[in-house]
């Protein structure tokens, strides 16, 4: 307990002593229990881990003490966006101890500024084969967990010049190749689904879209997880990654509530610190190709459609419209950026996603401007800094696999960020050139694929602790987010 907060030493056995691999075996599994049917109402209570007492020791039929099994390994994960709160989900459920530091209010980095767009995969079918898959199974996960978390109001694709007619072929080809479903509207129909679109509008292809709350969806995971024993600190900041030799053993962190620094110890520590990704590993001497990709995004006063509304070609540059509540969202633009703490919203950049959206929704060009923010996307690049080798989860390698994707393929980084895979990069830094233990890095992804992330993240953390601990995240039913707001 050297060195952990005095104030939670009490709940907190074993932050700092290391778990052997064979006092962690030793431990009962999740393996052997079954799945609760989908439509189980509420989370799975957590697998009971409590040590006996020592009356029930003294009571045993031999009369000999019965040691206390070994305390579950402790994870530690940086970053409270939808990524970490998933994580500790998952590996709350997998019976192990999880606390989870953020250096703000929860969900406050990219998770709680982006669109709100619960992907179908359909945008990036035709350049990114293995996010889109990855969004069309997530997509159809995330419903079934997060039941009254979407509104499900489907996408449309919307051909409007020759060039988008043009790239109907290739989309279509592409969807089908990563089992996403589309159906073809002529422009009537998708007028009669969809009134506030351009009536110049040549087709449509209505695919399964949806919307969501940015926030409300990881609140949800980090209710759960926290009911399950996850330890979740908001207002902590990581400003130390402490270690012995090339193995991390724990972080020092800045407790900004109550104006004083501490330090955990923990077995694992993952970095899911996003946009940051790179700062944060930086701190234990380990570089990642994590590349900050911010962009724009537009409120506009007044719900201008009811559907998502993207445009019918490569993703580009303020091609997708979509209702929250009374506004209308608009965006993106995309860079590429240094310093995730220092973007802007540039005004040229709204403007620009005003007019491109206005092709799509013309109610958009006269619409009021309620707000204009900007966030960054934790990207992987496969340029110059490479470190260590990518390895996702078993199952996301399979899956891809049975598509006949590689699981490591990455694009080249480009100025504006669009040339950047969407798919999401698990590195065990142990794999590294100079190697460093203890320590492994989850980014990429989408928001929509925050379950499928935390799931490679997990089967990492659990392969280097030499645990067979099944996710059981596909099934289990999460706690509504206002569960998040009650102690
Ligand atoms: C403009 C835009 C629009 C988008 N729209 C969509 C969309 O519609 N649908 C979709 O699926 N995806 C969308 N995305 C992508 C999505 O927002 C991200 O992929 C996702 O939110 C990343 O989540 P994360 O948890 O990995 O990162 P984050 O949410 O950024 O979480 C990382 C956390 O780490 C914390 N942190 C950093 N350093 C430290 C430290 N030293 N100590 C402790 N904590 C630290 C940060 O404060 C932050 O909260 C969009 C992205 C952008 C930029």
């Amino acid at each position: 307990m050297n060195g952990d907060d005095p104030t939670k030493q009490a709940a907190e056995p074993g932050t700092t002593a290391k778990t052997t691999k064979a006092a962690a075996k030793a431990r009962p599994t999740a393996g052997g229990r079954s799945r609760p049917a989908p439509s189980e109402a509420g989370p799975r209570a957590p697998r009971p881990k409590r040590a006996r007492s020592a009356v029930e020791a003294r009571s045993e039929p031999s009369g000999a003490p019965v040691p206390a099994p070994a305390p579950a390994p402790h994870v530690l994960i940086i970053g409270g966006g939808g990524t970490g709160g998933a994580l500790a989900h998952d590996l709350a459920l997998r019976g192990l101890r999880v606390t989870l530091v953020e250096r703000g209010e929860v969900t406050s980095g990219a998770t709680g500024r982006h669109h709100g767009l619960l992907h179908s995969g359909a945008r990036y079918a035709t350049t990114d084969r293995p996010a889109a898959i990855d969004c069309i199974t997530e997509n159809k996960i995330l419903r079934r967990i997060c039941p009254g978390s979407f509104e499900e109001n489907d996408g449309l694709f919307v051909a409007i010049s020759d060039e988008d007619v043009e790239y109907e072929k290739q989309f279509v080809e592409a969807c089908w190749q990563c089992a996403v479903p589309t159906k073809r509207l002529t422009r009537e129909a998708a007028l009669r689904m969809e009134p506030g679109l351009n009536p110049g509008l040549r087709f449509a292809y209505q695919v399964p879209d949806a919307t969501m709350d940015a926030m409300r969806v990881p609140l949800r995971f980090m209710a759960t997880a926290r009911r399950n024993g996850a330890d979740i600190r908001p207002f902590t900041e990581v400003v130390e990654v402490t270690m012995t030799g090339r193995t991390v053993s724990g972080v020092k962190v800045r407790d900004h509530a109550a104006g004083r620094d501490y330090e955990i110890g923990a077995d694992i520590v993952v970095n899911a610190a996003g946009p940051w990704a790179a700062k944060v590993a930086s701190l234990a001497g380990v570089s990642v190709p994590v590349v900050a990709s911010p962009g724009v995004l537009v409120a506009v006063r007044g719900r201008h459609c009811n559907m998502v509304v993207n445009r019918l070609h490569a993703p580009g540059d303020g091609d997708i419209v979509l209702p929250q509540r009374l506004r209308t969202i608009v965006g993106t633009s995309s860079w590429v950026t240094d310093d995730p703490d220092e973007i802007t919203a540039p005004a040229d950049h709204a403007a620009m996603i005003v007019r491109e959206s206005a092709a799509l929704v013309p109610a958009i060009a006269r619409a009021e401007v309620a707000a204009v923010w900007s966030a960054a996307r934790p990207l992987v690049s496969g340029g110059a800094v490479v470190s260590g080798q990518a390895v996702a989860g078993p199952r996301h390698r399979g899956r891809l696999a049975a598509a006949g994707i590689p699981a490591a393929g990455v694009a080249a980084p480009t100025g504006t960020g669009r040339g950047l895979a969407r798919d999401l990069r698990c590195f065990d830094h142990a794999t590294d050139k100079t190697p460093t233990e203890g320590f492994v890095t989850i980014a990429g992804g989408k928001a929509t694929t925050l379950r499928a992330m935390a799931e490679a993240a997990a089967d990492v953390v659990c392969a280097k602790l030499g645990l067979t601990l099944p996710c059981q995240t596909t099934d289990v039913v999460l706690l509504p987010h206002t569960a998040w707001y009650s102690a």
